[in-house]
């Protein structure tokens, strides 16, 4: 996508997150953009910085190094790690990134805690929650959830900020909408608001779904910086 057509995008969505808090009831305010930028180019990222977006989701941790430094000069620009997280790359990732929405299993949590000793300051994570039928590679299932929780409150660098989950790609946005009701619930059942503020959760095709049933944090790429190919 061309510049001006990023900015144009951004405008736009931000226009529909406003309107679909407003038909829920809630303050837009309360819902905070994740402009996912994933296989685009750093200059896409500086291009929706410009445009005043500060929070970028990046998957691949490769390029999350590269980017990161190649856009280190934009001072107030906050990376987010996104979905599945190897081990073996939790060292070089803390330092970089924000908010990590991807931490699903106690080894990982343990290896970040770990990790995060050096570091000056918490590390955000948000647990990842898998509520699919079918077996997908990343994501706690709820039964793992408690344990996962009571692990990373009970770490000594990290910050619980809340929960993540990502259902299966439909069509139709409307039958995401009991995923993103069960996340809500789960989280309602583990401490409620207060302890788990963030709900991430809606994506190009149904963030606006997701933001009727309580998203905090909506991740969106395609809607912003325009289609990945294959
Ligand atoms: C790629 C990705 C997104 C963004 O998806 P779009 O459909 O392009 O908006 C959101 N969350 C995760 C975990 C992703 O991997």
């Amino acid at each position: 996508m061309s510049p001006s057509t990023i900015k144009d995008a951004l405008r736009s969505v931000r226009a529909d997150i406003a309107a679909a808090a407003q038909t829920a009831g809630r303050d837009p305010a309360s819902v905070k953009l994740l402009a996912v930028s994933k296989t685009k180019p750093a200059e896409a990222v500086a291009e929706a910085y410009d445009a005043g977006q500060r929070d970028f989701g990046e998957n691949y941790s490769q390029e999350l190094v590269q980017k990161a430094a190649a856009l280190s000069h934009l001072a107030e620009l906050r990376w987010h790690h996104i979905g599945h997280l190897q081990s073996n790359k939790v060292k070089q990732l803390l330092p970089i990134a924000y908010l990590f929405h991807g931490v699903d299993r106690l080894s990982l949590s343990a290896e970040m805690d770990k990790r995060a000793a050096v570091l000056n300051r918490p590390v955000g994570v948000l647990v990842e929650v898998s509520l699919g039928d079918e077996e997908t590679k990343s994501g706690c299932s709820p039964d793992e959830l408690a344990g996962l929780v009571a692990a990373v409150r009970a770490s000594h660098h990290l910050e619980l900020c809340g929960l993540m989950t990502m259902p299966p790609l439909f069509e139709d946005p409307e039958l995401a909408r009991p995923y993103f009701r069960r996340l809500r619930e789960l989280r309602d059942a583990h401490g409620g608001a207060e302890a788990l503020p963030e709900l991430s959760m809606g994506m190009s095709n149904d963030f606006r779904v997701a933001i009727e049933e309580g998203a905090t944090i909506v991740r969106v790429g395609t809607a912003i910086f325009g289609g990945r190919g294959h």
